[in-house]
């Protein structure tokens, strides 16, 4: 007869906002070319769930592109990632790989949010509706929860009294925060961000690392691309510092930050600091 199921609630409403379980990202001899160009060499790293990981370098190290294999937005030319032992973009069946259609990359990639250097926000969309689309969408969440959440993530990153504000009402600072709430709301195990803070006039830089600091202690597994050396220090677990499309060196932010061992790193530091 048929498997005894047992029953399970329609709609799972954990307690807080928190991501979700897992997160452990594991990047394998991953390099990817433009062309001639290899942007990524080789690149090996591993990232705990609930970590938070600072990637540091000079402008076309390869930082961009790395994350964004991350979520499949970029495709490797060899090597593999993968979150929670799941491959990312590919399915395997025996010995070998099979990219998957993007209908299954669109709905694994709700696991990995994206925060960019532009916001990216709808312009033509109040910020609370910037927020419920994608889980009604995606989620398939009732317009009344995804609502309910909407308003408590936008608390969270202090903009309560903003969810009928049009982007091109808030600030800068204002509307990166709504871009992390609207990240949010898909409840990803992992969060990326590229340069999140580079495109801010330098007195609102302070009100987004503050939210991401908060998100740090949530248990999402966050990957943040910055120049922010003292943010990296204060936050990051691990600090990856790039050059050419390789990691020349990775550890704790007390070590790279403060007595780096490589020499590029040291002049890469001596420039920034
Ligand atoms: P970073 O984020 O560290 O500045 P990127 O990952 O954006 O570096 O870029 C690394 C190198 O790859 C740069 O030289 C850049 O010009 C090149 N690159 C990035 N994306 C593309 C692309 N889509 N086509 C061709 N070259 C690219
Ligand atoms: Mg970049």
């Amino acid at each position: 007869g048929a498997p005894a199921r047992s029953a399970v609630p329609a709609v799972a409403t954990p307690a807080g906002l928190s991501g979700r379980e897992g997160g452990e990202i594991r990047i394998t001899g991953v390099s990817k070319s433009f062309g001639p160009f290899k942007v990524l060499d080789e690149v090996s790293l591993t990232l705990r769930a609930g970590s938070v990981t600072a990637i540091i370098g000079q402008s076309g190290s390869g930082k961009s592109t790395l994350l964004r294999t991350i979520n499949h937005l970029e495709r490797v030319d060899s090597g593999f990632i993968a979150i929670d032992g799941e491959l990312i973009g590919y399915r395997q069946d025996g010995d070998t790989l099979y990219e998957l259609k993007e209908s299954d990359i669109l709905a694994r990639r709700v696991d990995v949010g994206m925060v960019f250097q532009g916001f990216n926000l709808f312009p033509h969309l109040t910020a609370i509706e910037n927020l419920v689309e994608a889980p009604i969408a995606v989620r398939g969440l009732p317009r009344a929860q995804a609502l309910a959440e909407a308003h408590d993530l936008l608390a969270r990153v202090g903009l309560a009294d903003k969810a009928d504000a049009y982007p091109r009402q808030l600030s800068g600072g204002q509307q990166q925060r709504v871009a992390i709430a609207r990240a949010l709301a898909l409840r990803p195990k992992v969060l990326l961000f590229d340069e999140p803070t580079s495109a801010l006039d330098p007195e609102l830089v302070g009100e987004v690392l503050d939210v991401i600091k908060e998100l740090a202690r949530s248990g999402t597994t966050l990957v943040i691309v910055t120049h922010e050396i003292g943010f990296a220090r204060e936050v990051a677990d691990q600090v990856v510092f790039m050059e050419g499309g390789r990691i020349l060196e990775q550890g704790p932010p007390s070590r790279v930050l403060a007595a780096p061992d490589h020499p590029r790193t040291r002049e890469f530091l001596a420039k920034v600091l």
